[in-house]
């Protein structure tokens, strides 16, 4: 079973004690609420670094107003449980932990490619994300962090603040897990009754559609996805559209070689996302 730290200066001295051991330090960030997408990104933390810490903390920063900041699920004793010798220490700070004024006064701005599609459906959300995350990074001083695939913008975002701030932590990111029928593992799927599991099945099957049409161009893969979701009134897309993943700007239509797709839907009341990288042709 892992330490578990709930203050800042514990996390640096069970990791400054690491280093001294010769140890390399891995960091897996979450806001619990564990399932096996976690779990794999920690499992990848083990194998290539020697102490791996995971944190724990639903950051309020990132939430918007009318957001599930209350009703997002927290059960720090199973997450302990499920890690179990995977991860050495667990950080699950309070919010006061990591907010004492109430607040930060100084944040991270993620720029004009965090105000789209996420950022756009949820206004500071990439904002607050990034400075949580660039605090983190701060407080375990990692070599290297683990990121999902599953938020690709997210993680797109995470790297270009370590580029463009120079945080010695290297981003790692591992591809998105998913259960057997292709839903993309979620804490948020914990919220879907079982016809909404059905339904959010939608996304994965838009990709796939796009995926399976790319031969023909861009504009056939974006509309063989909208196709499956026109069959779905119980699906209320928000976007579903392609990306450089270099730069994340909308891939124009006349695009060719492999673009990323990006998804997000409402299913009820629960927001879900999901995403693939899509070879098309030229048309
Ligand atoms: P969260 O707890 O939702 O903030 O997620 C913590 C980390 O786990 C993020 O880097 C996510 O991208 C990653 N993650 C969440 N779901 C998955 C998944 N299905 N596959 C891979 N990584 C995931």
């Amino acid at each position: 079973m892992p330490v578990i730290a709930s203050t800042i200066e514990q996390v640096r001295e069970y990791v400054t004690n690491a280093r001294n051991d010769g140890q390399t330090v891995g960091f897996v960030p979450t806001m619990g609420a564990l399932h096996e997408g976690h779990l794999t990104l920690v499992r990848e933390a083990r194998q290539a670094t020697d102490f791996v810490v995971v944190s724990i903390f639903v950051n309020p920063l990132q939430f918007g107003r009318g957001e599930d900041l209350d009703r997002y699920p927290r059960d720090l004793d199973a997450d302990v449980a499920l890690l179990g010798d995977q991860a050495d220490l667990v950080f699950a700070p309070s919010v006061d932990e990591m907010y004492p004024d109430g607040d930060v006064s100084t944040r991270v701005v993620a720029g004009p490619a965090g105000d789209l599609f996420e950022g756009a459906a949820r206004p500071g959300h990439f904002d607050g994300m990034l400075t949580v995350v660039s605090k983190l990074l701060n407080i375990v001083g990692a070599d290297r962090a683990f990121f999902g695939q599953k938020d690709a913008q997210q993680v797109f975002l995470v790297q270009r603040m370590v580029r463009d701030l120079n945080v010695p932590t290297q981003i790692a990111v591992v591809p998105t897990v998913r259960e057997r029928d292709g839903l993309a593992l979620s804490s948020r799927n914990r919220y879907l009754d079982e016809s909404e599991r059905e339904a959010a099945l939608t996304l994965a099957r838009m990709l796939t559609a796009a995926r399976e049409a790319g031969g023909q161009g861009l504009g056939s893969a974006i509309e063989a996805g909208r196709r499956v979701a026109e069959a779905r009134p119980d699906v209320d897309v928000d976007y579903f559209v392609a990306v450089d993943p270099a730069t994340f700007a909308p891939a124009p239509e006349e695009a060719s070689g492999e673009v990323l797709i990006l998804v997000a839907a409402r299913v009820g009341s629960t927001r879900l996302i999901d995403n693939a990288y899509v070879s098309v042709a030229h048309k």
